[in-house]
């Protein structure tokens, strides 16, 4: 598991309402693909996540890895 990645969670996008464990909604939030983690998911057995730029419900802009298997969020960064 990569800790450092983990240590970025909730910092820099406080205004963020997206929260770690939260189902990914890729059409509500305007994510758009930004870069590929490889880090085990905290929920599945999947060991690729893949990073989002994107626009929340209230409009606020962040990063987020999320997994492809169980679209869960796994972290903020
Ligand atoms: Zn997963």
């Amino acid at each position: 598991m990569d800790r450092d990645m983990y240590e970025y969670t909730g910092r820099g996008t406080g205004d963020l309402s997206i929260l770690v464990g939260d189902s990914f909604k890729p059409i509500v939030w305007q994510a758009d693909y930004d870069m590929d983690f490889s880090s085990d998911c905290l929920f599945c057995h999947n060991e690729d996540l893949k990073g989002y730029q994107v626009v929340d419900e209230q409009g606020m802009s962040g990063k987020i890895a999320v997994c492809p298997s169980c679209l869960k969020v796994n972290a903020r960064y």
